[in-house]
């Protein structure tokens, strides 16, 4: 046998037994963007590699390690999307979205990061994200964290998730605070880790990420961020914090929370799980003014967030909130005999054109009742329609409830179509 081809390490198939929970998330998340008035952007997955360079940062753990970069066949640098902001901004400036606009965006696709694969972390992943444009005050980074709070209500994981805000100031402020830190962590030389220490050279707000144990120890001596804040930056805070509360959204002021890409500045946030070991940031998001200006646009304030779509489907499987989740079909539709299959698919057809929304399965395949039925409770179906030569001849149905234990009834065509709008209202 010829040896088979596996996927990519760190890529996965959704299987037909995943899909089902995959769309009933999509279409939530669908509904509760278009409750809030934002649209759909979809942008390549391929862009030229400048792109990221430019707006995630050269040295971040994304640009340094982690792209997918190749060299298209007429020599020109393209990279996978490691995360959408960039792409939104780069689209809006091209197609004259975000100058004098306000714009309120949301995407959803697949990103790709060479990353080592774990639990939670793969080397392509789901993101779905929101962009807003043109916006300035707090209101609206309000309204992007309280668009996400609500997605956690409508999965009912409310309860297992904390959000985390922090802010960042102005560029300004944050250079001023990064002297301080750089002056601080230079005393503290000889607790840092390799990692903390090449950051130290090259992105030393990073170092408050840092996963080692005695790092973290040190920084809670370290400078805060908070008291390098411009005033209008501190205002602004002040002016989310309020809503929040207004709002009886509960958060975290971390002081540490700086986020891995360059452009942020201001508002920063997290939503965090303790119920997925390390992987445990479901969401994260902030604003970034200064990007859509470094990206050749006019200058041009903007917030958003993007929430990995693998975590909260473990999430929602960890924590068996699954139950909501549609089985594939509603109705299997078994017959035994020439007259009865076709009168069968007759009826399916009927069916499929007065209640389109309906799943309907065709039994294929032949067999006896016995099996048929088999199939039908495989389906996950909670009806089924029994028919043989008698109900094809006198144009009639038997409906059999699959997870109830009722009688089988029959009914006519137009009884059986009755019946079937009141169950599945
Ligand atoms: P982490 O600290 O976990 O590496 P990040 O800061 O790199 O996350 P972002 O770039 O902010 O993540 O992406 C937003 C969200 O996308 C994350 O909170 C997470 O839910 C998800 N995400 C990021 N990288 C991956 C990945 N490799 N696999 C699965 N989900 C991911
Ligand atoms: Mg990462």
């Amino acid at each position: 046998m010829a040896k088979q081809i596996q996927a990519i390490r760190g890529m996965n198939d959704c299987l037909p037994d995943q899909t089902g929970i995959w769309q009933w998330v999509e279409d939530k998340i669908r509904s509760v963007v278009a409750s809030y008035g934002y649209q759909e952007i979809r942008t390549p997955i391929v862009e030229s590699t400048d792109l990221f360079k430019r707006s995630i940062g050269e040295v971040t753990d994304i640009v340094e390690k982690e792209m997918y970069t190749f060299d298209d066949r007429n020599g020109d640098s393209l990279t996978l999307r490691p995360e959408n902001t960039a792409s939104c901004v780069r689209a809006g400036n091209e197609h004259g979205l975000i100058y004098n606009q306000q714009q309120r965006l949301w995407y959803m696709g697949p990103m790709f990061r060479h990353e080592k694969p774990q639990k939670g972390r793969y080397r392509q992943f789901h993101q779905f994200g929101v962009e807003t444009f043109g916006l300035e005050g707090p209101d609206i980074d309000a309204e992007v964290i309280q668009l996400s709070a609500r997605l956690w209500k409508v999965f009912g994981i409310a309860e297992h998730v904390t959000l985390e805000i922090n802010s960042l100031g102005t560029n300004e402020a944050r250079a001023n605070y990064r002297d301080a830190l750089v002056a601080f962590l230079t005393e503290h030389k000889s607790v840092l880790d390799e990692d903390s220490l090449r950051r130290l050279e090259s992105n030393p707000l990073r170092v408050l990420d840092s996963k080692d144990a005695s790092v973290q120890a040190i920084l809670k001596e370290a400078p805060s961020l908070f008291d390098y804040l411009d005033d209008e930056s501190k205002q602004h805070f002040e002016g989310l914090c309020e809503r929040l509360d207004k709002s009886g959204i509960k958060y975290r002021v971390n002081p540490t929370l700086v986020r891995g890409l360059d452009y942020y500045n201001r508002t920063v946030f997290e939503w965090v799980t303790d119920s997925l070991g390390s992987q445990g940031t479901v969401c994260a998001g902030g604003r970034y003014d200064g990007l859509v200006e470094q990206l050749g646009g006019k200058s041009s304030p903007a917030v958003g967030f993007a929430m990995g779509i693998e975590r909260l489907v473990l999430l929602l499987q960890t924590l068996e909130l699954t139950s909501d989740v549609p089985a594939p079909i509603d109705l299997y539709v078994t017959a035994m005999g020439d007259l009865a299959e076709a009168y069968a698919t007759d009826v399916a057809e009927m069916l499929r054109d007065e209640m389109p929304t309906l799943r309907i399965q065709r039994h294929c395949g032949g067999g006896n009742f016995k099996k048929q039925m088999k199939r039908a409770d495989k389906s996950g179906a909670v009806l089924s329609l029994i028919i043989g030569e008698s109900e094809a001849q006198q144009n009639c149905v038997g409906l059999k409830h699959m997870r109830e234990d009722k009688e089988q009834e029959t009914l006519t065509r137009e009884a059986l179509l009755a019946a079937l709008r009141t169950y599945f209202k």
